[in-house]
């Protein structure tokens, strides 16, 4: 949480709503400034970095929509909170807000304690965000352009806390949006890599804060089978490879070898295990504020490994490899969040089995089996356009359907970020989308 009180930006056009907002939210604490429209609203976002917008829908000039859609296409604003406010609140306007990417919506008229509720609630809420989904190779084009076609990156966000998951190419985009909003503040960054492959690697050399003087990186990740995690990341910037030496990156970088299944980076509680996938692979169990987010990207069910999958599940192998598997469910064990290898469907595992990866049917088994309240289908095939990625997603939900869960399946968007409350505030997670760009 930061040491000085949050700023909030207010765009109202209505005079005595902007005294209201004024007076309830600098009583409660806050530090406010009002605009009038869209246009003076983009500018001061800009200015101010404001940790809040609450902004109405009908300003003159600029429509509320038109405000998150530009504020949401330039790197200081992609990852602000926005509130919408509107005395038009039917059940359309609230969705298409939602689906712009604004964290909530108040409608008008409203009480005094329900701003100041709501404004509480976007400012403690943990975020995960995706900046890339796909699995293997990054997949752009036109046959990717809903879901996304980067590399490995997503990141735990609450206030001014972050935590980055793996470098894939996602990687790229998330460090033009932090320089955008450090203007020249040093940064403390902090990231977990499960594994060096490259789709999980391929984003640090581009990654902008890495080159800033006065910026710290601290990279935490299992070391490969025969050389230190450091000497793998500096051989992926070797002159063959790339022209800039990870030595000549101007930030300090720090990195760290995980060898304790349970450390602190920064706020967040971690725990790590060992996954089934070639080489040193980890799964991340990630605790803030009592949310739990486990991100368990690139693994293959051990029983399916070890096991034909028509095998007697009373055999040996099946036996030990479901035991095993049984680990990961409960290192998942009621996750508000499970992001989850999903990469095969269940035809295609048959004929890619050994290769390191989950059926997305088993992923939802899994979740269930941990008793998970959200799975991310994650790690989406290269070779998967935006229809077969529907239709995973279709027969995930049938199959949650069939056995009467209430598990909650998604298949992870590039640019979709998730909002979940501390379950001491409330149990409930909300998925927002934002335009890429
Ligand atoms: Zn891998």
């Amino acid at each position: 949480m930061p040491n000085r009180p949050h700023r909030l930006l207010v765009i109202e056009d209505d005079p005595g709503l902007r005294d209201v907002f004024r007076l309830a939210l600098e009583t409660a604490g806050y530090e406010v400034e009002v605009v009038e429209d869209g246009g003076a609203g983009l500018s001061a976002a800009f200015e101010r970095q404001p940790d809040l917008v609450i902004t109405d829908l009908l300003t003159p000039r600029m429509h509320g929509y038109e405000f998150i859609r530009r504020l949401r296409a330039t790197p200081h604003g992609v990852r602000m909170p926005i509130i919408v406010v509107s005395g038009q609140a039917y059940a359309t306007d609230q969705r298409r807000a939602i689906e712009l990417g604004a964290c909530g919506f108040l409608p008008k008229p409203f009480q005094r304690q329900q701003l100041l509720d709501i404004v509480k609630r976007s400012l403690s809420q943990v975020r995960v965000r995706f900046w890339g989904v796909r699995g293997s190779i990054a997949a752009p084009g036109p046959e990717t352009i809903r879901y996304g076609g980067n590399t490995p990156c997503v990141t735990i966000e609450r206030g001014q806390d972050l935590l980055i998951l793996d470098s894939g190419t996602g990687l790229r985009k998330l460090g033009v949006c932090l320089q955008a909003e450090a203007k020249r503040t040093p940064q403390h960054i902090r990231m977990l890599i499960t594994h060096t492959h490259w789709d999980h690697i391929q984003g640090f050399p581009f990654f902008v804060p890495a080159y800033v003087p006065g910026n710290r990186l601290d990279v935490y990740g299992p070391p490969s089978v025969e050389k230190p995690l450091e000497k793998v990341l500096r051989g992926q910037m070797d002159p063959a490879y790339f022209p800039v030496a990870l030595g000549d990156m101007a930030a300090e970088i720090v990195v760290h070898e995980v060898r304790e299944p349970e450390f602190d980076v920064g706020p967040f509680r971690v725990s790590a295990m060992y996954i089934n996938h070639p080489g040193i692979t980890m799964a991340f169990r990630i605790d803030i504020d009592g949310v739990v987010v486990t991100y368990a990207t690139d693994t293959e069910p051990y029983r399916f490994l070890l096991a034909d999958r028509n095998a007697d599940p009373e055999s040996e192998l099946a036996d030990y490899g479901g035991k095993r598997d049984g680990e990961l469910a409960r290192f998942a064990a009621n996750a508000d969040l499970y992001i989850a290898d999903s990469q095969y469907s269940p035809e295609e595992y048959n004929m890619k089995r050994g290769w390191g990866h989950t059926c997305y049917t088993d992923a939802v088994e899994l979740a269930m089996a941990a008793q998970a309240r959200r799975l991310a289908l994650f790690s989406h095939d290269p070779m998967h356009d935006d229809d077969m990625v529907d239709e995973k997603l279709r027969r995930c939900k049938e199959l949650v359907a069939s056995r009467g869960s209430d598990l909650v399946v998604h298949a992870a968007i590039e640019g979709q970020s998730i909002d979940i409350e501390p379950a001491a505030t409330a149990a409930s997670a909300t998925a927002t989308s934002a335009p890429k760009s």
